[in-house]
């Protein structure tokens, strides 16, 4: 039986592994079989993550994060979580392989999954012009004109990403004011590729085998317009991924996994939670770093106090 599982390889499951690698605890991680490495795998440049100050590409930065941990003694999988049994001391975590691993702890890491507009277009478009990752698909839209959907920072990142390849990218956002940070914003305002339609929302995805534009309602006048396009790329933010845990652990409203303070501890013992998935607010690389810090010293106590409870119940027998 392991000590720790961890769920999850992005900032937040790869920081814990260090932390509880560096502690001895040999943790096996459950790093997906196609989404290892977590959000980080689908940006470019990462400027914001101390230590960097050239910045650094996503999936290289994820590439250190890995070697780290596995230098230290982690064992990475790739594969997927099917289900897991949660309480009880022993904690079942069974794969998409068919393999069941035990352990004594448990930490949560696996992120968030990408908003869907909630149009029924989105099923059968979705890789046909439309898409949830500029630095996957954009390529395909060389001298072509696109739109991002979102006003945040993920929406014009991906728009001035686009710009390396697209002709023209407009970026639809409900509002008349970004949420996206400052710099970016700046960023974006004077890049002559990108143009801003506000106040709109996105009704229908038009196309019958590919994306050949939108049909946009005015958020406060409420007419409707079609806008041509080649291409959609969808950056509403991010749903955390507890589909796994329904039932076994609360939720906050927010629909994050609920934990003590500023603590990981979820309502189960020796279950804790790190990164994205319990974080509505903050969300970011290095948010969720420190989380998964905080979850792999909060495993290693309780291991430690779960050892010293076994030595007890020991002596008290002899
Ligand atoms: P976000 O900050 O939650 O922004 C989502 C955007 O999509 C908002 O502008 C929101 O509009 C809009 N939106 C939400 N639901 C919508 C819907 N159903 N239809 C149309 N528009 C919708 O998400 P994010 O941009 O993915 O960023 C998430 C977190 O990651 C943030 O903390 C962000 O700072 C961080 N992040 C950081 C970086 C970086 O620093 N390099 C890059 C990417 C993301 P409203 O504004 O009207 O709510």
């Amino acid at each position: 039986m392991r000590q720790i599982i961890i769920i999850g390889s992005g900032p937040a499951g790869y920081t814990a592994a260090i932390y509880a690698a560096r502690a001895n605890l040999e943790p096996l991680v459950i790093a997906s079989s196609v989404e290892a490495g977590g959000e980080l795998m689908n940006t470019t440049e990462v400027e914001n993550f101390p230590g960097f100050p050239d910045g650094i590409m996503g999936p290289d930065l994820m590439a250190k994060l890995q070697v780290q941990a596995e230098k230290f003694g982690a064992e990475v999988l790739y594969d997927d979580v099917v289900s897991l049994e949660l309480d009880g001391e022993v904690k079942k975590v069974r794969l998409g392989s068919g393999e069941t691993h035990e352990a004594r702890s448990v930490i949560f890491a696996t992120g968030s999954a990408y908003r869907k507009l909630g149009l029924a277009e989105e099923e059968h478009l979705s890789g046909h012009g439309l898409s949830w990752c500029a630095t996957c698909d954009g390529f395909f839209f060389r001298e072509k004109t696109i739109a991002v959907v979102g006003g945040g920072d993920s929406a014009i990142e991906e728009a001035t990403f686009l710009t390396r390849f697209a002709s023209k990218v407009y970026v639809i956002h409900r509002r008349d004011q970004l949420r996206a940070s400052k710099i970016m914003q700046n960023r974006a305002f004077e890049n002559d590729k990108i143009e801003f339609v506000w106040n709109s929302e996105v009704v229908s995805i038009n196309g019958e085998s590919a994306v050949t534009g939108v049909t946009l309602r005015d958020t406060v006048t409420g007419e409707e317009r079609d806008l041509a396009l080649d291409g959609l790329f969808v950056a509403i933010g991010n749903d955390p991924r507890t589909h796994l845990v329904h039932g076994q652990l609360d939720l906050t409203p927010a629909g994050t996994i609920a934990v003590d303070g500023r603590s990981s501890k979820t309502n189960l013992p020796g279950v804790f939670a790190a990164g994205d998935v319990i974080d509505p607010t903050y969300r970011q690389a290095v948010t969720a770093a420190g989380s998964g810090t905080v979850a792999a010293l909060d495993a290693e106590h309780y291991l430690a106090a779960l050892d010293q409870t076994e030595r007890e119940a020991l002596s008290l027998a002899n």
